[in-house]
């Protein structure tokens, strides 16, 4: 048998032990990750998609409006997510080299039929709240942050996902700590919470066969997900689709347009709760790690990395990297995407550069999201990038850029 390539995965996750999968214990990941984060409740999801359809749901119940409002660079299942709850995605640019929403636009575009904004935590970076909570407080619409990408990062204020009426997480593969597909949703206030509760309790129905295939799905992560061996899940895939022309599904940007909605079973959860008593070391070591390799792509004439603002402790499951231009990024990607490093896309295009989201996502300008998935490019921070590995990314990126 060929031996295989050796693979680093594009963000870094929270390897699983054996002894994860195995024992008993009560299954009340909920109640162990808001003991986690300091919070009173948390609602657990079977993905941060589902989190997000029962915060729209519960405050569809108590409004009338119909527009949510998000970034113009984010993850295609957050327009899905919105239509599939019958409400008007409207999109917003984000400031020039930033992962923000322009301020000036959002407020622009918040109205009487403003539901919700979503200021999004992308890449782990911590995004500006109170300026998204300013622009819907002045029209009576909700904040709800996503957080996929941002468990466990905090801010002076508190742990990020608790500044706005809601904040969601996902425990999908690939966020760090993982049940293969996950999620959670935090509300602020009580009364809404007891709302969000029933909604998740009527929508979120135990479902053995998603539940079996879920599990397996998580066996073999904690399995494969390993440099000797994560080819065979991951890499293989990516290198067919790039000879195929498909950056969308090499990013892994392709999505179905129903969202499963289901509970989260006993099993899985424990894995989670087993898992979580890591995390906590794991993202310190992860903003070491980042804060190193920052520094080395950041000295690269050219490249920049985005970090947080000062004060702010955000968390690193990749690093962003914009190059001076597309040309160079397309470069650089040439010879890294795909190369086993760990080297990828957070997400190919814009909103409206996603022919599935047509129907969806008005093509409403956005000049700086464009660019930015233009000109971007992810590293991803796992433990197994060694100095080498380092050497061979910045040499790529310095020729690329030159
Ligand atoms: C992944 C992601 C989601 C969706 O989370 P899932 O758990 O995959 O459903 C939402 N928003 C952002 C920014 C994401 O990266």
């Amino acid at each position: 048998m060929m031996p295989l390539r050796r693979e680093l995965p594009p963000t870094a996750g929270l390897p699983l032990s054996w002894r994860d999968l195995t024992g008993g214990g009560p299954a009340r990941l909920a109640r162990d990750a808001a003991g986690f984060l300091g919070v009173d409740e948390l609602l657990l999801t079977c993905s941060g998609t589902a989190a997000l359809v029962v915060a729209l749901m519960t405050l569809k119940q108590t409004s009338p409006r119909r527009t949510v409002i998000i970034p113009g660079f984010t993850c295609p299942l957050v327009p899905i997510a919105i239509a599939q709850c019958g409400l008007r995605v409207q999109t917003c640019d984000l400031v020039p080299r930033g992962l923000d929403m322009d301020p000036v636009q959002l407020r622009h575009l918040c109205d009487a039929d403003t539901l919700a904004v979503v200021p999004t935590h992308l890449a782990g970076r911590i995004a500006d709240v109170a300026a998204a909570r300013q622009a819907a407080a002045a029209v009576g619409a909700w904040v709800i942050e996503d957080a996929a990408q941002a468990f466990g990062a905090r801010t002076p204020a508190g742990p990020v996902g608790t500044q706005g009426d809601f904040g969601l997480f996902s425990l999908a593969v690939g966020k760090g700590l993982t049940l293969y597909e996950g999620g959670l949703l935090h509300v602020r206030d009580a009364t809404l919470r007891a709302l969000a509760r029933e909604v998740a309790t009527l929508l979120l129905r135990p479902d053995w066969r998603q539940e079996m295939v879920r599990g397996l799905q998580l066996a073999g992560y904690a399995a494969l997900y390993r440099p000797g061996l994560l080819a065979l899940a991951y890499g293989d895939g990516v290198r067919r689709a790039l000879r195929n022309q498909d950056p969308e599904t090499a990013a892994g940007d392709r999505f179905g347009r129903e969202i499963p909605l289901h509970a989260v079973g006993r099993w899985r959860q424990r894995v989670g709760s087993r898992a979580l008593t890591r995390l906590a070391p794991f993202l310190a070591d992860g903003r070491t790690r980042a804060a190193r390799n920052a520094g080395r792509f950041a000295a690269v004439p050219g490249v920049a990395v985005f970090t947080d603002r000062p004060g702010d402790d955000g968390v690193w499951p990749s690093l962003l990297l914009r190059l001076p231009d597309r040309a160079s990024r397309d470069r650089a990607l040439d010879r890294l995407w795909g190369a086993g490093l760990g080297v990828s896309r957070l997400f190919v295009h814009d909103l409206a550069g996603y022919d599935f989201l047509r129907d969806i996502v008005a093509p409403a300008p956005c000049p700086q999201a464009r660019m930015l998935a233009d000109t971007s490019l992810s590293v991803g921070n796992s433990p197994w990038l060694t100095p080498a590995d380092l050497d061979r990314i910045t040499g790529i990126l310095a020729d690329a850029v030159a």
